[in-house]
């Protein structure tokens, strides 16, 4: 069964949740609800209990904003934007991955090399299961114009282009509470990863250009945070 592995409030308004595989925040205030990304497909029920933690209903969700657009990123999102008219956002260089114009993602071929690896199996198979390889672009989504987006709940955030992970991958920089969003730029665990609770990268294979990811995750290191929300693995308190 898919639940959530831990709810963390890191500041007012600012929930962060570690999903089964992958995780995602809630901003909450003024009666609204936006999101940085929400899950895999599978998690559209933990992303809606996460939602009613912050005592608000999904009716509030207003906003999805996408670090990137893989799979256990964009989670629901189509779901919510063709049900609910919910917005998406993403960088504009990430959007047509979002939009599945093109696919920037490991493949089964990927895998191959690291196929015998322990844990690269079983992971393979938790995320077709969770609709990894379902149709989850979002043709409505669109893009980030400013560098610094206004949330509906009263936060803000800075946008970081950190292209590697993906063409137009970004992190968001919450100023007032210190907190960043990592997406999967840098992270603290994943199944394929052995050193949990570590900030570290992602395995090579899952990066579309990985020295620009090297070079992403290297000037985030410089950014005074103190709080880091990775797209895996847990919370970390700097
Ligand atoms: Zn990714």
């Amino acid at each position: 069964m898919r639940t959530i592995r831990s709810l963390t409030t890191v500041a007012p308004g600012i929930l962060f949740a570690e999903g089964p595989a992958s995780n995602w925040t809630v901003f909450h205030g003024r009666g609204h609800v936006e999101l940085v990304d929400c899950g895999y497909p599978a998690d559209r029920p933990l992303v809606e209990e996460s939602i009613r933690a912050t005592e608000l209903d999904v009716e509030a969700l207003k906003r999805i904003i996408v670090t990137h657009g893989h799979s256990d990123h964009l989670g629901a999102a189509r779901a919510y934007s063709e049900g609910s008219g919910v917005e998406v956002l993403a960088a504009a260089s990430e959007l047509p991955n979002v939009r599945r114009e093109v696919t920037e993602q490991v493949t089964v071929a990927d895998l191959m090399p690291v196929a015998l690896r322990r844990g690269t199996i079983p992971w393979a198979v938790a995320a077709i299961r969770a609709g990894g390889l379902g149709d989850v672009g979002v043709p409505s989504a669109q893009a980030i114009t400013a560098d610094v987006i206004a949330l509906s709940t009263g936060h803000r955030l800075e946008v970081l282009p950190t292209p590697g992970h993906t063409s137009g991958h970004a992190c968001f920089f919450e100023p007032d509470a210190d907190v960043l969003i990592t997406g999967d730029a840098l992270v603290t665990g994943h199944a394929l990863l052995n050193d949990a609770g570590e900030l570290q990268q992602l395995p090579t294979f899952f990066h579309h250009d990985a020295d620009g990811a090297e070079a992403s995750a290297r000037r985030l290191s410089l950014c005074d945070a103190r709080w880091v929300l990775p797209g895996h693995g847990p919370a970390l308190r700097l």
